[in-house]
Formats: structure tokens, C-alpha cells, sequence
């Protein structure tokens, strides 16, 4: 996707704070960090949204949840660390490519905006 800032980012078309990534999977800082560890976790594959998601992603999907796991107990935060995936515009997705949020390094509230 040309004009997609995540497949810009994962072609180092556009700079990002890197810290993890394998064939299919990228892990990068958010640049407007809503708790001291911010990283979103992208499939290289462009995928919209969850709602676009198909069953052959199934691996791939998993794949995000344990590349956070990972840089949790890199960053840390395994005490207490929250995964988001905004999907829609309803629930604050801007960013049209997948992309699982790992926050941590403060409390969370319940339930959450
Ligand atoms: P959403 O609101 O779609 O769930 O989350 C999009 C996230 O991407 C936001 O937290 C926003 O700060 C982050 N973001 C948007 N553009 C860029 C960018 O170019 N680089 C990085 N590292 N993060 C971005
Ligand atoms: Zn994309």
C-alpha cells in the first residue's frame, strides 16, 4: 500500500524507533505515547483492520499477541500491561493497518474511554 504509514515504515520509507522484527512482524515506539511503554506491533502483510481480517491471518494475529509478550518482559512491564486494537473509527482507529497497542509502566482503569 503506497500511501499506508505503516508499510512505509516497514519499507524505511518513513524513520521509526524499531525495536523488534521478524519475517512477518514489526515492533516499533508510538510517536505520541499514552504510557511510558508505547509500541505497536504490525503484521508486515498490509491488513486494514480486525474487521478485515480473514481466517488465513489466524497465525499471523497470534503472532502480534506474542511479539508483545516478548517486549513486555523486555520492557519490563509484565506486572500489568494492556493490548489494544482500535478497530473502526467508532473506536479511535486512525491508522488503517492493523496494529496491536502494548501499553505499560502505569496503572490502567477499568473499563476503559
Ligand atoms: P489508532 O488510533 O489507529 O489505534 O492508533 C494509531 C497510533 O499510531 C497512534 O497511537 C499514533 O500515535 C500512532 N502513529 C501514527 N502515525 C505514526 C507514525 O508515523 N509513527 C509512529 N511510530 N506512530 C504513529
Ligand atoms: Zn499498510
Amino acid at each position: 500500500m503506497d500511501n499506508c504509514i505503516f508499510c512505509r515504515i516497514i519499507r524505511r520509507e518513513s524513520p521509526a524507533r524499531v525495536l523488534k522484527e521478524d519475517d512477518e512482524v514489526l515492533a516499533f515506539r508510538d510517536t505520541n505515547p499514552q504510557a511510558p511503554t508505547h509500541v505497536l506491533v504490525i503484521p508486515k502483510a498490509h491488513i486494514a483492520s480486525v474487521d478485515a481480517a480473514r481466517p488465513e491471518h489466524q497465525a499471523l494475529l497470534g503472532q502480534l499477541v506474542l511479539m508483545a509478550q516478548s517486549i513486555a518482559r523486555e520492557e519490563k512491564i509484565v506486572s500489568g500491561y494492556r493490548l489494544v486494537l482500535n478497530n473502526g473509527r467508532g473506536a479511535g482507529q486512525t491508522v488503517h493497518h492493523i496494529h496491536l497497542h502494548l501499553l505499560g509502566g502505569r496503572g490502567f482503569g477499568w473499563p476503559p474511554g
